[in-house]
């Protein structure tokens, strides 16, 4: 245990914690060492749940929904207050422009004021279902809330679980990602440090999937709430059935963009470069798909593609860059080799892009940003999230066969729908299956509405009303007063 910030720690019952096991973060645009930081095992992992179990049995958290709201407004202001910080390692640790790391850092002390106000709306239903009889639900908290958050955006994600989790009064343990230890450590400062918090309350270790195994299988965290792909989050609720716990998924996403005959041009193709390139095409809402009338197709595939080729790749340090690093080397290599395998199977390439390989970014993990264009529905480009600056593009001819194409996926996360048209817009967004569509726009997040994924791209909803159902037991109790009859 050590009470000093040599290395990133985890902050465990109160206190920054160190582990056996050191290693070093890495800046993705350069490839150069920015410090190093303690890893979580099961060890780590396991002394947290503890620290939020006791913290847990203790009323003064639970029992006190007042400290919980004024406990999370004191957090926002420090999200707030910090907020520099977090952008300036975002860019560093994790390659976001400083554009794009605002985009993620505002995010945090919103989600925490709009909890704070759940806090305090707590309410449940109650009815007179007999005469003289009464029936209440009161909402309780489950217990110790088991979180994991991927490295695309830690700091908005593992708050956007956090804030509702403490806002219900649970006790939580954060599992962040090794790739953002940096940033990890001041995300659990800020939040550990906060006045008013009890300790063992809010605990926040690095690691990844051995220490994230450990609260899954864990008898003492009766519910996880879980951010990452897929294939991680079927893994997880296999897991977490054997204790038959609940399980929160915010999934993987293949997002349709899509571009009617009558849609504003001028307006969507700058639209649909940023869902591409938006942390660096590393964002669960990129908009990877794009379906085209047939009719426009030719302006889009010519404008479209000199918008992408005049796309500024560079580091986070230049303010002149409009995309940044993707998160390490084998990422890199990953999604090329995802793109070459399209193009043998027979997508045509309007623009290659792909990594850098010469000149002074080329140490770093930089990848230009790709267009392909496909026929086949069917092809693991179109099914398969790339998770990194690829567009795929297909042409439609009539609106049932643009919404057939947008459904025919394993995922329902969130899609785009461009049109002038005030009818074609709202029956087109009914018609899609999924858990967000914008209109004339894309990934615009309000803490008041809910997000989430149809089909395999999750289970349950985070922000919104809904937030708190994963961390809560509904409770009905039956009342029989006065059965003595009044004199
Ligand atoms: P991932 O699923 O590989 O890992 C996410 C985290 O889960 C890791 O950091 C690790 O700590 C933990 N983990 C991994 N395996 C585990 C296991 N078996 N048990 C317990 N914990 C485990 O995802 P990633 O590559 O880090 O993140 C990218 C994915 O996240 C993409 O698919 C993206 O779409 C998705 N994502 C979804 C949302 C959303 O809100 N729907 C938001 C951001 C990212």
């Amino acid at each position: 245990m050590s009470t000093t910030q040599t290395a990133a720690k985890h902050w465990i019952d109160g206190q920054w914690t160190d582990s056996d096991e050191h290693r070093e973060s890495v800046n993705p645009a350069t490839g150069e060492v920015i410090g190093s930081y303690a890893m979580a095992g099961p060890k780590e992992a396991q002394s947290a749940i503890e620290a939020a179990r006791r913290a847990f049995a203790d009323p003064a958290w639970r029992a006190n929904r007042l400290l919980r709201a004024k406990v999370l407004n004191r957090m926002a202001d420090r999200f707030e207050e910090r907020a520099d910080d977090l952008v300036e390692l975002l860019g560093l640790e994790n390659g976001k422009t400083h554009d794009q790391g605002r985009l993620e850092v505002a995010f945090a002390p919103e989600t925490l004021r709009f909890n704070a106000a759940l806090a305090l709306t707590d309410t449940g239903t109650n009815s007179q279902v007999t005469d003289g009889e009464l029936s209440m639900v009161v909402r309780q908290p489950v217990g110790v809330a088991g979180i994991i958050a991927p490295w695309n955006s830690p700091v908005a994600l593992g708050i956007r679980s956090l804030a509702p989790a403490l806002a219900a009064g649970c006790t939580a343990v954060m599992n962040l990602p090794w790739q953002t230890a940096q940033t990890n450590s001041l995300i659990a400062g800020l939040v550990g440090g906060t006045p008013g918090l009890p300790a063992g309350v809010a605990n926040t270790i690095t690691g990844g999937h051995v220490s994230g195994d450990v609260l899954v299988r864990s008898p003492d965290v009766p519910t996880i709430s879980f951010t990452g792909s897929t294939a991680t989050g079927r893994q997880i609720s296999a897991a977490a059935s054997a204790n038959l716990k609940r399980v929160g998924l915010e999934l993987g996403g293949k997002t349709p963009l899509i571009l009617f005959e009558d849609a504003d041009l001028e307006l969507a193709l700058p639209i649909v470069v940023s869902a591409l390139i938006v942390f660096s095409g590393q964002f669960c809402m990129t908009g990877s798909r794009l379906l085209v009338h047939e009719h426009i197709a030719d302006r889009v595939r010519r404008d479209l593609a000199a918008l992408l080729e005049a796309v500024k790749v560079g580091p986070a340090s230049d303010p002149a860059s409009d995309m940044g690093p993707i998160i390490d080397k084998p990422n890199v290599e990953r999604i090329d080799k995802i793109v070459d395998d399209a193009i043998s199977q027979g997508a045509q390439v309007m623009v290659r892009g792909g990594p850098v390989t010469d000149g002074p970014l080329a140490v770093g993990a930089f990848y230009r940003p790709t267009l392909l264009e496909v026929t086949d529905n069917s092809m693991p480009i179109v099914q398969e999230e790339v998770f990194g600056p690829v567009l795929i593009m297909q042409t439609f001819t009539t609106e049932a066969e643009a919404i057939a194409m947008a459904n025919d996926s394993q995922y329902g996360l969130s899609a785009s729908v461009f049109s002038r048209d005030v009818d074609v817009p709202l029956r087109v967004a009914l018609a899609l299956e999924s858990g967000s569509v914008w209109v004339n726009d894309w990934a615009r997040l309000h803490d008041q509405f809910e997000e989430g994924g149809f089909k395999g791209s999750g289970v349950g909803r985070m922000r919104g009303f809904a937030v708190m159902d994963d961390f809560v037991e509904f409770k009905h109790i039956r009342l029989r007063p006065g059965t003595t009859p009044a004199v």
